[in-house]
């Protein structure tokens, strides 16, 4: 019942992924939710973490997609500094963002990875497209009004997911199951 919000991988931030990684799995982009994946809420500059591992991107040639249920306006201005290419609007946990952001690049459904904060949007957006997916840990513990009731029901998944599947762990990095 809960199997289309298992993320493939859970990775403590998406700082830990690494161009090596990435290129051993055969992953050529990656798409990432915007707010507490990326940058927090409340620290919109982002971090040095943040440009050095935009930078490592930017040098082994993986294009970073911004995915967000932001608007257009909101989400431009947010990654102003950083030069990435987005896709406003996407209506995750509907896929249709995904499927816009992967058409642009032409790549197949292995070739791409997923990265965001939420299983309830960004999972099971990932999931229904049949895209392999991270979770990773919200970068600030706050919220908004309604990801925190978000964050309720996603509490009861994970522990369910959890009983179902004892391998499903943080890591500190991205590396194949098994
Ligand atoms: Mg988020």
């Amino acid at each position: 019942m809960f199997s289309k919000y298992k993320p493939t991988w859970m990775v403590e931030a998406i700082y830990q992924i690494t161009p090596e990684q990435l290129k051993a799995m055969g992953i050529k982009a990656v798409l990432t939710d915007l707010d507490n994946t990326l940058i927090a809420w409340n620290n919109p500059e982002g971090t040095e973490e943040l440009r050095l591992w935009l930078e490592e991107m930017t040098k082994a040639e993986i294009p970073v997609v911004v995915v967000s249920n932001n608007n257009h306006e909101r989400v431009e201005k947010a990654i102003a500094p950083f030069n990435l290419t987005f896709e406003a609007r996407a209506l995750k946990p509907l896929s249709r963002g995904l499927k816009k952001a992967q058409a642009k690049l032409g790549l197949k459904n292995n070739e791409i990875l997923m990265v965001g904060d939420q299983i309830m949007t960004d999972i099971r957006a990932a999931n229904g497209a049949g895209i392999p997916n991270v979770l990773v840990k919200p970068i600030v513990d706050t919220d908004s009004w309604k990801t925190q009731i978000n964050r309720f029901f996603e509490g009861h998944i994970m522990k369910h997911l959890a009983k179902k599947h004892p391998e499903m762990l943080w890591q500190e990095g991205l590396f194949e199951n098994e």
